[in-house]
């Protein structure tokens, strides 16, 4: 059988945030409870660091360039809530590089599931800006490395993380190639993302928000992902999906106010799996944000074995 391919990589600890909610001790936290539970049959791979030219597809060239250098500098606070270490630079183009080995594995190898797990997170990353814990936004350069290295033509992304995929919304606001779908709490950061953003010029409609209230929990994230996110993409017919999988719209994480448990992570992702086994798109998943260390653990690995 397949492969099932979970990436990271050890520069993740070099990004030093200090005392941040997004720290190093997330993922060494998974890792440490997938060890415990057992992996679920994936395979443990080392994320490459991505090409500088499939960076530069999603961000300008400039402003690459200017993490490199502020990185290299030995870092510091790029707004406040992002802040950078002399590591940062090798983390983030490992975490990119994770993402794209995922859609790689994915499509070019037949691996049945791929998770890329790493940091820094992507989803706030614009085409020329860093921001919200993110400096580059890792499943959009593997989206756009799936059109343009794979030749597809259709990629759909669904974005669970508690916050508004600002980044992913904007790179992709006029593109039919890509299907952006988020369930966010409303109101939160960064303040994006209404139901009536439904993308602009030959992208109108293929931007889907569904802001969800403070206090919403596995039901109605589950119901969205059932009457909204599935019928949508299965009427899209995408070639790909990827889940931008945060983790923050669970009950004990302290960034947000949502209350989903890892029974609702398991179901939204049993229901994407069959989506993804019904259309022959491929699924693979790329970790956004998780803040409290136990719950982010234990609904990765709820996430693995409903992909298993
Ligand atoms: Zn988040």
């Amino acid at each position: 059988m397949a492969a099932a391919v979970f990436l990271s990589h050890p520069s993740y600890i070099g990004h030093d945030t200090g005392a941040h909610p997004e720290r190093a001790a997330r993922i060494a936290a998974i890792e440490r409870h997938l060890d415990e539970t057992g992996w679920f049959g994936f395979e443990r791979r080392e994320s490459p660091a991505v090409a500088r030219e499939l960076l530069e597809r999603c961000h300008s060239p400039e402003y690459v360039a200017a993490i490199e250098r502020f990185c290299a500098a030995g870092g510091g606070q790029i707004d406040a809530d992002t802040l950078v270490s002399a590591g940062s630079w090798q983390a983030a183009l490992h975490c990119a590089g994770g993402a794209v080995a995922a859609v790689d594995a994915l499509l070019a190898e037949g691996a049945r599931a791929a998770f890329a797990a790493g940091r820094p997170p992507g989803h706030h990353a614009l085409a020329a800006r860093a921001m919200g814990f993110c400096l580059f936004n890792n499943v959009a350069v593997a989206a756009l490395h799936a059109l343009g290295a794979h030749g597809l033509e259709r990629v759909a992304i669904l974005d669970w993380d508690v916050h508004h995929g600002n980044g992913t919304n904007d790179i992709f606001h006029s593109s039919a190639e890509v299907l952006y779908a988020s369930i966010h709490e409303s109101p939160l950061y960064p303040g994006t993302g209404p139901a009536s953003d439904r993308g602009s010029g030959a992208g109108v409609g293929f931007t889907l928000n569904m802001p969800v209230a403070t206090g919403s929990g596995d039901a109605e994230f589950c119901e969205l992902v059932d009457s909204m996110v599935i019928p949508r993409m299965r009427d899209y017919r995408p070639q790909l999906i990827l889940i931008s999988a945060g983790y923050d719209a669970h009950v004990e994480d302290p960034l947000a106010g949502c209350s989903v448990t890892e029974e609702g992570y398991a179901t939204m992702t049993s229901a994407m799996r069959r989506l993804s086994e019904e259309l022959e798109a491929p699924l693979g998943v790329v970790l956004e944000g998780g803040y409290e260390l136990g719950a982010l653990a234990r609904s990765v690995a709820a996430t693995l074995e409903a992909l298993a």
